[in-house]
């Protein structure tokens, strides 16, 4: 395997699995960003034949590190993290960069054929018609870890995951937890701080992923998600806000049945079943005490006090760069709060002025997607610093 953002809170739970499994599954390479420390302890511990950070100087800075471990050769940038995708030691790749800096190295992954574990949904929400392209030409296996996705994956007949009406499926139903602020009103999230939103009420997760929890982007990028995995459209999912973050996901069919995929609120179980499919391997996740937990709570999502979720779907349904520019507005203006320059409040605010102040492209090719990207997060940095004046 090659875990791209080995060092993320994706990256070590698949670390884990792995540690678990030894006769079964063995690493490869592991990618960081700039974490030194903890890619060297990694690298002590899994021997990759291949370690790569992105940043040039972290790289040169572990290579020293790793000066007395020779079997593990140190890359740097993206091109290393493009190499270790693509290269043909590897059948599996899981895909766990944060955000657009994943794209390149998870297309590589992707156009080598790869099973291709993915986490890192920004990737695909930026270029979804060409990265289901790239997947299809390829004949990569490409497999979800999104719990919501990998419950909808779990709960769709194996071959029939790309055509939900001859499977007899009516609809999906896409659990959310709410985030942290679900029952805070609109002056109390004017207020809100990094630190809070990053305390999720069920899940660890790295701080990028919690914030959009806390907005519920990330239920509108998960929209997107699954408009692509599963070939189908936002009229057809329904979210459900389910506080308690047990049953994953869903799916109706026709007859009138639901089928639910539950489990502990646990990253370690989709990474599993994707790293095993179609087998089982034991994941070290906790039984589910359904006595202890004793029932289970629905709600609709407030579209007042959480436009994302609307502003994903409008992305979506405008098509071509639209859902890029979204995505990178989405990514500086959390960036922003995170730094403390932008209320949380505002997060949707640049998000929706970034869309309508770009007009929107045909997504063409990659390099389209790229430009698309980045010319989102100068206009978003730009409208960041009027609102703060
Ligand atoms: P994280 O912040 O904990 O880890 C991110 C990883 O990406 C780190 O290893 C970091 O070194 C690497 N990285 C960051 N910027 C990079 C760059 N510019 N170039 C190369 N590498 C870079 O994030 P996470 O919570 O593990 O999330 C990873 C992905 O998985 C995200 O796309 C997220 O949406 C998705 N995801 C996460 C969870 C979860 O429970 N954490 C659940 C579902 C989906
Ligand atoms: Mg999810």
């Amino acid at each position: 395997m090659t875990i791209l953002g080995a060092t993320g809170s994706i990256g070590l739970n698949t670390l884990d699995v792995v540690r678990r499994h030894p006769d079964r599954f063995s690493v490869y390479a592991l990618t960081a960003a700039t974490r030194v420390d903890e890619m060297a302890a990694l690298c002590r511990e899994f021997r990759p034949a291949l370690a790569v950070m992105a940043d040039e100087q972290a790289a040169q800075l572990l290579a020293e590190r790793l000066s007395n471990q020779p079997e593990t050769r140190v890359l740097a940038g993206e091109r290393g993290l493009c190499e270790v995708a693509a290269d043909p030691a590897v059948n599996t790749v899981m895909a766990a960069i944060v955000g657009a800096a994943g794209l390149a190295p998870t297309l590589a992954a992707v156009d080598a054929g790869k099973r291709v574990l993915l986490a890192n949904k920004e990737a695909l929400v930026m270029s979804g018609q060409l990265f289901m392209d790239a997947v299809a030409r390829s004949g990569a296996e490409l497999l979800p870890i999104d719990s919501e996705h990998n419950a909808i994956f779990q709960c769709l007949p194996s071959g029939q995951v790309r055509d939900l009406p001859g499977a007899g499926v009516r609809r999906i139903l896409l659990t959310a937890s709410g985030g942290p602020f679900r029952s805070h009103t609109a002056e109390q999230l004017r207020t809100v701080t990094p630190a809070q939103a990053c305390k999720h009420p069920n899940w660890s997760m790295g701080q990028k992923i919690s914030v959009d929890s806390a907005t519920l982007m990330n239920k509108g990028l998960e929209l997107i998600e699954a408009c692509w995995l599963f070939n189908t459209t936002p009229d057809c999912i329904e979210v459900h806000v389910h506080p308690e973050s047990i049953i994953h996901s869903m799916v109706e069919y026709v007859d009138g049945s639901v089928l639910a995929q539950l489990g502990s609120p646990d990253m370690r179980t989709p990474i599993a079943n994707g790293m095993a499919w179609p087998d089982r391997v034991e994941a070290g996740v906790d039984a589910l005490d359904l006595f202890a937990l004793g029932r289970f709570h629905f709600e609709r999502p407030d579209p007042v006090r959480f436009p994302c979720l609307r502003l994903a779907a409008e992305a979506f349904a405008r098509g071509g760069t639209a859902p890029t520019v979204l995505n990178a507005a989405n990514e500086a203006a959390v960036a922003a709060f995170l730094e403390g320059h932008l209320c949380f409040a505002d997060i949707p605010v640049i998000i929706e002025r970034t869309m309508e102040s770009l007009p929107v492209r045909p997504a063409l090719d990659f390099d389209g997607i790229f430009a698309a990207d980045r010319e989102a997060r100068a206009q978003a940095l730009e409208l960041i610093r009027q609102v703060r004046g």
